[in-house]
């Protein structure tokens, strides 16, 4: 059942007021003054409050205020309690931030109604937040590795690039490229080259530190930027990676496979002046390992 603070210096109205949200299946707490309704609410995150605008001390409008302005309290609706509608203080808590307000003589079933809009609204915008955060989430992710997809890497890689130039810290990438990944689809099937590259993921999610950004930029080829790290502590990530992948065994149905990957690995140097300065020696030097043979990490 939802609960209501009741704020009322009068406690009799509060008392009375109880008694018909209790009927109605409400669990109710009572606050006499703004102090106890802002300690209440912050401790007891109630659902819903019901504001008297006329208390000695914290009026209710400084009340409202300050409700609004804690982050543990700003989202509770809060239905403003007035002496009468024609009441000045109306228009200033609406714009503060209440979610409605009846006037005194409280009439029950109105009050009632208004506090189920109030608490339909606010289980709304919670839907709401939700349904953002895991579009935010699939639009950020790569679904196959949960990695950032490509959009997503280079915008936080960009981001990084300019925090490094502007501090003159160290930044370092490193790109990655699955070998011959072509014939291990052709001869162990479409899904188990899928299983490889999750595989890979979790190698690199494995080998770098929290600040790092691992993407997953395209078919079979992933970068990781490394905010401060220098040439030598993303080369031996790098290496790290390559090793891990060459030992690991996958075993795929009745069978078993492994694979390698090449890497090219760079830092940010004087002359970089945007991000892809920096991702486009990283790439060159990826195409360098693999004329070099495959399965390797080449730092420079
Ligand atoms: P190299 O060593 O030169 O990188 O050779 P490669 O075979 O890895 O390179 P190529 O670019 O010829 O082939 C990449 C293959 O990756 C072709 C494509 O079908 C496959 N691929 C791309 N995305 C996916 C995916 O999501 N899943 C699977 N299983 N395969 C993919
Ligand atoms: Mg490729
Ligand atoms: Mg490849």
């Amino acid at each position: 059942m939802p609960t209501v603070l009741v704020v009322d210096d009068s406690e009799d109205n509060a008392r009375l007021l109880e008694y018909d949200l209790n009927d109605d299946g409400f669990d109710v707490l009572i606050a006499l003054s703004g102090d106890e309704c802002i300690t209440t609410a912050a401790t007891r995150r109630p659902d819903l409050i019901l504001l008297d605008m006329r208390m000695p001390g914290l009026s209710g409008l400084e009340t409202l205020e300050k409700l609004k302005s804690f982050a543990e309290t700003a989202d509770i609706p809060v239905i403003i309690i007035s002496a009468s509608s024609a009441d000045d203080s109306i228009i200033k808590a609406l714009d503060l931030g209440a979610s409605d307000y009846v006037s005194k003589p409280v009439v029950y079933p109105i009050l009632a109604a208004r506090m189920r809009t109030a608490l339909r609204v606010k289980q709304a915008t919670l839907e709401l937040e939700v349904a953002n955060q895991e579009l935010r989430r699939l639009a950020t992710t790569d679904p196959l590795t949960r990695l950032s997809n490509r959009r997503h890497f280079f915008s936080l890689a960009h981001a990084e690039f300019a925090k490094a130039q502007r501090h003159k810290r160290p930044l370092s990438i490193i790109m990655m490229d699955v070998d011959e990944f072509k014939s291990i689809n052709d001869t162990y099937g479409h899904a188990a080259g899928d299983k490889a590259l999750d595989i890979l993921a979790d190698c690199c999610r494995e080998a770098v530190r929290e600040s790092d950004i691992v993407g997953r930029i395209g078919g079979e080829e992933f970068a990781i930027c490394c905010p401060d790290a220098d040439l030598q502590g993303a080369g031996a990530i790098a290496e790290r990676i390559r090793a891990t992948c060459e030992k690991r065994i996958i075993p795929y149905g009745t069978q078993q496979f492994r694979f390698t990957v090449s890497l090219g690995v760079t830092c940010r140097a004087m002359q970089d002046t945007v991000f892809d300065d920096m991702l486009n020696r990283a790439d060159q030097l990826l195409y360098q390992a693999k004329l070099n043979g495959r399965n390797r990490a080449i730092a420079c």
